[in-house]
């Protein structure tokens, strides 16, 4: 057996994140002003975002975008996060296929999300803004902007939809842990909160009522709070590019490269993060590799879902979108994957899978559970419930692998452990879940 995982050093942490934008035959289409009709602005993007953030968004130009020192420096506190052999899953599987997972669970607050965290609290220190606002459902990205927001001394505002405040208080706590201010949502607080109040006293939250109260925060003190979001957005994604440069490295010593990237996608951001560095080298002619995003099958935007203008958000707040999308009025099935259920892709990876440089795949719940415990089993690490999603597809691939004698590369991105999900596994195990 060779080496079981690979990290670089410290000075091999990339300082640069991968613009894919630049190198896009066909850019996404512009995103429109509701009203308007008009392509959006840096100066209107900024009224809600940080500047660097909406210069990052609209940026067609510059393939490489510097990582500021001070981001840098917080990166290291987790980076590099190791790649790994799965070489237990491969024996589990009796498959002749490689499979490598990127560990994003190994961060402090145990996804992802951390990556495009630091980034975005940085920004808004440097801008002079002292308060960061955003909403977050299950509290993978709150808890990881908190963190972030604590790092670089600024106040998080988070708005947790009602349901899971009540029903899922460790993540929570967590947030309150780092100093995040965090309000149930919809709340007194906000015009928009109190408006959907007094309609529905007894409402229980959702996504589109958490956004419209975090917007509203940051619109209405511009200088001093700004939004944030975890995903969907080219920014997100070009910050979690750090993963795949990372990889490519690692891969590299492992002397290897991979046939099949392969990512569960939510708004996108791992999937981007992972994917974009590897599919340059498909842009440039120089590789083959296939990219296949997962998706859950009661959320099947990709697969399923029109490419056309939406709106981001359930309530119409945010400027309009061209993507794959169930409609922005969709209520994904309430499956534990929380980080999944969204209706749209975002516009730069709905560009790449409509011009054909990357697949879609999509996964019934009862399979993605079944994936992650043997993943549990094989490999020692429970994984969060969107990540089974990536691990089912990795599944399925190294069984066709299997079927026809083929030792092709597989590599998956571990989002995030189910550490906090132990409430889903419990279902599952007690044989209720579908
Ligand atoms: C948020 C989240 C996702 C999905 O979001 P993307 O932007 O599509 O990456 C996947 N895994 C975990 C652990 C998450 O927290």
């Amino acid at each position: 057996m060779s080496q079981k995982r690979y990290f670089l050093q410290e000075d091999q942490i990339p300082s640069q994140w991968y613009n894919i934008q630049a190198d896009m035959k066909t850019k996404p289409a512009p995103m429109l002003d509701p009203s308007t009709k008009e392509p959006v602005s840096v100066e209107s993007l900024s009224t809600i975002f940080s500047e660097a953030c909406s210069r990052q968004e609209l940026d067609f130009s510059n393939r490489w975008i510097d990582i500021p020192d001070e981001v840098r420096e917080k990166y290291k506190y987790y980076r590099s996060t190791p790649l790994v052999r799965a070489y237990g899953l491969e024996k589990a599987l009796d498959t002749p296929a490689h499979i490598y997972f990127k560990n994003e669970s190994v961060s402090p607050v145990g996804s992802h999300k951390l990556n495009s965290a630091l980034a975005q609290a940085w920004y808004c220190k440097q801008e002079g803004v002292a308060n960061v606002t955003t909403e977050t459902g299950a509290g993978q990205w709150g808890t990881a902007l908190s963190y972030a927001a604590s790092l670089f001394g600024l106040n998080a505002a988070v708005y947790q939809v009602k349901i899971s405040y009540e029903q899922k208080p460790y993540r929570r706590s967590m947030m309150q842990i780092f100093g995040a201010q965090v309000t149930p949502s919809p709340s007194m607080s906000t015009r928009a909160g109190k408006d959907i109040l007094t309609v529905d006293p007894n409402h229980q939250g959702s996504l589109g009522t958490a956004i419209s109260e975090a917007v509203e925060l940051a619109r209405t003190t511009p200088e001093k709070c700004k939004y944030t979001l975890g995903s969907t957005m080219s920014h997100v994604s070009l910050h979690q590019t750090v993963i795949g440069l990372e990889a490519e490295m690692q891969m590299e010593m492992a002397g290897e490269y991979p046939d099949e990237v392969i990512a569960c996608f939510g708004g996108g951001s791992n999937f981007s993060g992972l994917a974009f560095p590897f599919m340059r080298h498909n842009i440039e002619g120089r590789t083959n590799t296939r990219f296949i995003a997962v998706e859950p099958e009661s959320c099947p935007k990709m697969t399923k879902g029109k490419f056309e203008y939406d709106f981001g958000d359930e309530a119409g707040y945010t400027p309009l979108i061209k993507m794959y999308t169930l409609g922005h009025k969709f209520k994904p099935a309430n499956i534990h994957a929380g980080g999944l259920r969204y209706h749209g892709a975002g516009a730069v990876v709905s560009q790449l899978y409509h011009d054909g440089l990357m697949e879609a795949m999509d996964i019934p719940q009862l399979e993605s559970f079944d994936a992650g415990i043997l993943f549990a089993k094989a490999e020692g690490i429970v994984p969060a419930p969107e990540s089974c999603h990536a691990i089912a597809a990795t599944v399925r691939e190294a069984l066709k692998c299997k079927e026809a004698g083929e030792s092709k590369v597989l590599l998956f991105n571990l989002t995030g452990h189910g550490l906090m999900d132990m409430s889903a596994y419990d279902q599952y195990l007690r044989g209720n879940l579908y």
